[in-house]
């Protein structure tokens, strides 16, 4: 059987270990042909030992002087320029996006170039240049499957179903850490509660938009530009359980839904095995075991971010770039001990307001508006980048 060559993009994240292990266990299906990290070479040489991985790029400046070019008979690229262009040349059949942040945009952007498949996790690609992914796949018939569990849940749920059979669609929110917490405690919220999920285990950057319910707009966005439809069609929930993924409303009244025990590997198996679905004891759901399931709305006092970030996408053009921009800054402050909890929405706020429009943005004017406006938010605040 001819496997499967996957390029594995952020291969020492969160996400990026969830893809190996769910590689190790359908090793007769899968193997990788390329990964990447940013700056944990050693980390990265080790699962390319384990999984023997021909191809690997270190993006990160600092780390990639200490290494030479090839390595146990492995080649060695570095830099996102060097990423760049082996993703152009390489012989791969699907690529996992699991860079966090903005970073990730150009690997998307490269991907999607070349009419691949993109099993996307990097939420923020789509965030910030949706209608610029919306055109490189009508140009080069490149597909992108989700790998965002409510987005997977979105997808499997929608199947064949055409657009406007769908009312809505009801993406699922937990609340993240402070979902209970009284809200006069919030100015003494610490970083390490921040990252604390009380369902996932993922990266700090998530974990921390999820606190803030930054993410869940994110998530927005990100189905508008997924699922085409307009915002009025989307709405989110907060289910404090995370067993049931996302919702699909069809216009005749009834809901079909995707539901597991949260766990990452089993939106990245789906990506991965789309279109057939592999045997895999990886995630194992007990109906008997579950919690109640329930469902409350998204309260704005708790969460502005979350309303902050939502309006962004409404308006479109270049600010949902300038809200992302503004967290991840606020987010590098706020772990940095600069600013409190509750200031991360402040930072936001106030960037966005300062922003002028731009409706539709290319790549260029993205990036270069994604850099000022996160260095223009440390600098103020005497942060050297
Ligand atoms: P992470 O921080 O754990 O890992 C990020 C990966 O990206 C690492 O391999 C790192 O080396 C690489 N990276 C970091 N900065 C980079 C840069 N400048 N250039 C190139 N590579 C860089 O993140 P994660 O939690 O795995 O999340 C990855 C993406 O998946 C994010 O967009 C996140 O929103 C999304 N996502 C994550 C989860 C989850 O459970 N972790 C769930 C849904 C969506
Ligand atoms: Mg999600």
């Amino acid at each position: 059987m001819v496997k499967k060559k996957v390029v594995l993009l952020g291969a020492t994240g969160s996400i990026g270990k969830s893809t190996l292990e769910v590689i190790r266990e359908q090793s007769a299906k899968l193997e990788i042909v390329l990964a990447t990290a940013h700056s944990n070479a050693v980390e990265l040489f080790l699962s390319a030992d384990k999984f023997n991985i021909p191809n690997l790029v270190i993006t990160d400046e600092q780390a990639i002087r200490a290494i030479p070019p090839i390595i146990n008979n492995r080649k060695i690229y570095r830099g996102e320029s060097e990423l760049l262009k082996v993703l152009n040349e390489l012989d791969y059949d699907i690529a996992v996006n699991a860079i966090s942040g903005s970073a990730g945009l150009r690997s998307t952007m490269a991907i999607l170039q070349r009419g691949k498949t993109l099993a996307l996790a990097n939420k923020e690609s789509l965030v910030m240049a949706g209608h610029l992914v919306k055109e490189l796949q009508a140009k080069y018939g490149s597909k992108i499957i989700p790998v965002d569990s409510e987005h997977s849940a979105l997808y499997q749920a929608i199947g064949k179903h055409p657009q406007q059979e769908i009312r809505k669609v009801h993406i699922t929110a937990s609340g993240g850490a402070f979902r209970t917490l009284p809200l006069e405690d919030f100015h003494k919220i610490t970083v390490e509660q921040a990252l604390k999920h009380p369902n996932w285990e993922m990266g700090a950057k998530v974990t921390l938009d999820s606190a803030t319910m930054f993410n869940k707009a994110l998530e927005v966005m990100e189905a508008h530009w997924l699922f085409d439809l307009s915002y009025d069609r989307i709405k989110a929930v907060l289910h404090p359980q995370s067993v049931i993924h996302s919702l699909v409303e069809y216009v005749d009244g009834s809901f079909l839904a995707q539901m597991s025990v949260p766990d990452m590997k089993l939106p990245i198996l789906y990506a991965l095995s789309y279109p057939e679905r592999y045997e895999s004891n990886l995630v194992q759901t007990d109906l008997l075991q579950l919690p109640a399931l329930t469902f409350a709305e998204i309260s704005p006092s708790r969460y502005p971010l979350y309303y902050l970030g939502v309006e962004s996408g409404k308006q479109g053009g270049i600010l949902p770039t300038v809200a992302n921009a503004a967290n991840e800054a606020a987010l590098k402050l706020f772990t940095a001990g600069k600013i409190g909890f509750t200031k991360i929405a402040e930072v936001v706020e106030k960037a966005l307001q300062k922003a002028d429009q731009s409706e539709h943005p290319e790549l260029e004017e993205i990036t270069r508006i994604n850099r000022k406006t996160y260095a223009e938010i440390l600098t103020e605040q005497g942060i050297k980048l």
